[in-house]
């Protein structure tokens, strides 16, 4: 949170959550770019953080390809995804796996690779979900999960520190945290974007 960052949208996605607040990213238009444009107008925008989002990264082949001209940007790459897929990635890439209802399955390789762990608290998240064995064995390698206020809503605080509580009397630590780019309205675009690149 707080660090400058660039997000890189890429189309489509394999799941359809009631919640999802990107819907643009699997419906609608899509524009196909170039990984070397992609880089340069990364590279342009600055920011220490190019964080690879969607919709669902993992559903495009070239993902692979994209992290690694990324990297030659000497900045920190990290991915977001929904953790049901997988395709080998640069181990020096960040990955942020957010398990989806209603089944909150992942992929035994992601769960193998995850750096972070968060889940939106909805009405669906419960103890035993965040006590099943695959996220238990992230939080054994020093991972805390990461408990996401859906919305920031004001039941979802509520459900998000009484699971933050039980889960610590199960010797597990987690972090609640609201979605503060709404809290604060930050805007989506920043005025660096409109600039072209020259
Ligand atoms: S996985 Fe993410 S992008 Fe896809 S539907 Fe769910 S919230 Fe939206």
């Amino acid at each position: 949170m707080g660090a400058p960052t660039t997000f890189i949208r890429l189309f489509g996605c394999n799941m359809r959550c009631v919640w999802c607040d990107s819907v643009y990213t699997y419906e609608g238009k899509y524009e196909e770019i170039a990984i070397e444009s992609i880089a340069a107008k990364a590279a342009y925008l600055g920011g220490s953080v190019l964080s690879v989002t969607g919709g669902e990264p993992f559903m495009h082949d070239e993902l692979g390809a994209l992290c690694d001209a990324l990297s030659a940007l000497n900045k920190t790459i990290k991915i977001e995804t929904n953790g049901t897929l997988w395709q080998r990635i640069d181990a020096k890439v960040h990955i942020t796996v957010s398990p989806k209802p209603p089944k909150y399955a992942i992929d035994d390789r992601i769960a193998k690779a995850a750096n972070e762990l968060k889940f939106v608290v909805d009405t669906e998240l419960n103890e035993a979900i965040l006590l099943r064995d695959v996220f238990r064995a992230i939080y054994d390698r020093g991972v805390a999960p990461t408990l996401q206020l859906e919305s920031n809503k004001a039941d979802s605080l509520a459900r998000a520190l009484k699971l933050q509580n039980d889960l610590l009397d199960r010797g597990v630590s987690a972090r609640v945290l609201p979605q503060l780019h709404k809290l604060l309205n930050l805007p989506y675009i920043s005025p660096r974007s409109q600039k072209s690149i020259s």
